[in-house]
């Protein structure tokens, strides 16, 4: 192991720095393609990745191999592999190979684009890579981009947005300043995100300002329970501002009525905020497009690229009819900060709370680029065929049901032994053990929801490399783990691959 030799800032040589980064990406190279030689699921215990690193950091520097055989020795084994095919928790994820070297440059670079003169190009990449989006999206050009870290800080600025058209003197004399301020209304579905809450907590309109509207059988926000909430609330002299419709929830990505929600905050004169965080990017597919259809009338929408574009975490897109509102919101220049450029250019640190703000468009760059829009509306829609392929299997077998319509690339469904009919705890009991059978296996990680009040799995396809053989390998384990736990005299509850012989 040779000890780091000297520079005069104390920063790797350039020699050293090529070995140990050609190495590094070697190692990457390696990763990205077998990623599955993993348990997808860590299986270390709280405490235990702690326990294995020094209590503090070390006075005299130590060489990078020593570094990195610590990160294999130690922080290996407490990685959950979320770029691992058999990774189907959650919403499944991608960081791809064009986007991790985009990653790799912004860190080389580490530009920090608060100002178009602290680097134009980084305020101009965003700005064009989000009318790329936008049109793959098919948004109308009306839509203006900003890109934040995550859907839950894009719907945070969506809503302060809203709260600022609702009440223009919040910003100087905050909410509380005029004792005849109603309190204001928010409308979200019951199956929204709990961003939403969190947005609404943060933004001081206090949680009970959100109201959840019921729901239809397909987990869809009821239209008519939105109106009547709306008529309560003003009856009550509450003040409506804004609504958000979710265009994929994260349960079963359902997806609300948002043409109709559109009619409503028309004629109410509300905000509509559209979370299409996992799902908007869906209609970039022919097929798919109208996932996003009545979105063109919304106020602001956020699309989450690093959930189902293939972009490395994070990087979430705001769209925003209305940018100059939630630049009145947030834009504050002190002194050290004032440029006096030529018109045209854009300070994005205008349109938030961050003032330092990462080079996050160059992978997204990157990611369109390498990819081209072809080939990922194939990837997505591949998913999707996956994921109705696994919904087909589950219907066909008298042991599973389904519990949610398949809109996209999730299903979500349990176990229900035909040969033992369980009661609704011990059956919430039995899927709650083969979620854990099925997760220790190492091969796939599964998640849950509760859906009526029931315990429901929850099977989400997202992973580049996720293929047919990764969706057959996660059925195939789960009718293995589950027979044992039937509890069924007979042993007639056979494992298929395609379900259609047991079905
Ligand atoms: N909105 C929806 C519909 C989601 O499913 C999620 C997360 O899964 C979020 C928002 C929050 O996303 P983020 O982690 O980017 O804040």
């Amino acid at each position: 192991m040779t000890p780091p030799t000297e520079e005069p800032y104390g920063d790797m040589t350039p020699e050293d720095f090529r070995i140990h980064a050609h190495r590094l990406v070697d190692w990457i190279t390696d990763y990205l393609t077998h990623s599955d030689r993993y348990p997808v699921l860590s299986r270390v215990s709280p405490g235990q990745i702690r326990n294995a690193l020094p209590a503090s950091a070390p006075e005299a520097p130590e060489p990078f191999e020593k570094i990195f055989d610590d990160f294999e020795r130690i922080l290996l084994p407490g990685i959950t592999h979320w770029n691992h095919p058999g990774f189907m928790a959650y919403f499944a994820i991608t960081g791809s190979a064009p986007g991790v070297l985009g990653e790799l440059l912004c860190a080389a670079l580490n530009v920090q684009a608060m100002l178009w003169r602290t680097s134009p190009s980084a305020t101009e990449l965003e700005v064009t890579v989000l009318s790329w989006l936008r049109q793959l999206l098919g948004l109308p050009s009306v839509f203006e981009g900003v890109i934040y870290d995550t859907a839950s800080i894009s719907s945070l600025h969506a809503l302060a947005a809203a709260r600022e058209r609702a009440v223009p003197e919040v910003r100087t004399k905050g909410l509380s300043a005029h004792s005849d301020q109603p309190e204001l209304r928010i409308y979200c579905s019951e199956q929204a995100h709990s961003s939403i809450d969190k947005a609404v907590i943060l933004l001081g309109l206090g949680h009970r300002a959100l109201r959840r509207i019921p729901v239809d059988s397909s987990f869809r926000m009821e239209p008519n329970q939105l109106a009547s909430a709306i008529i309560e609330d003003r009856a009550a002299k509450h003040q409506p501002f804004a609504v958000v419709a979710t265009v994929g929830t994260t349960s079963t990505t359902s997806v609300d009525p948002v043409t109709a929600i559109a009619d409503i905050c028309t004629t109410e004169r509300l905000w509509l905020h559209v979370d299409a965080a996992y799902a908007g990017v869906a209609a970039i597919v022919p097929k798919l497009r109208g996932a996003l259809d009545g979105c063109e009338r919304a106020d602001s929408i956020v699309v989450n690229p690093h959930k189902w574009l293939f972009t490395p975490f994070d990087l979430s897109a705001l769209y925003c009819r209305h940018m100059s509102v939630l630049r009145s919101a947030f834009s504050l220049t002190p002194e050290y900060l004032q440029s006096n450029e030529e018109e045209g250019a854009v300070n994005l640190m205008d349109t938030g709370v961050q003032l330092g703000r990462r080079f996050r468009a160059l992978k997204l760059w990157m990611v369109l680029r390498s990819f081209g829009a072809k080939s990922l509306r194939t990837h997505l829609q591949r998913h999707v065929d996956l994921a109705h392929q696994f919904a087909t299997w589950v219907d066909s077998h008298t042991d599973f049901e389904r519990m949610a319509p398949v809109p996209f690339s999730v299903v979500c469904f349990r176990a229900n032994p035909s040969c033992n009919k369980l009661e609704s705890a011990a059956l919430d009991t039995l899927n709650e053990k083969l979620l854990e059978a099925i997760n220790s296996s190492g091969e796939v990680f599964l998640s849950h929801t509760r859906l009526h009040g029931q315990f429901v799995l929850r099977l989400a396809i997202g992973h580049i490399r996720t293929n047919e053989d990764h969706v057959k390998r996660a059925w195939l384990l789960l009718q293995e783990h589950a027979a044992p736990l039937f509890a069924c005299q007979s042993s007639d509850h056979s494992t298929t691959e395609s379900g259609s012989l047991s079905g």
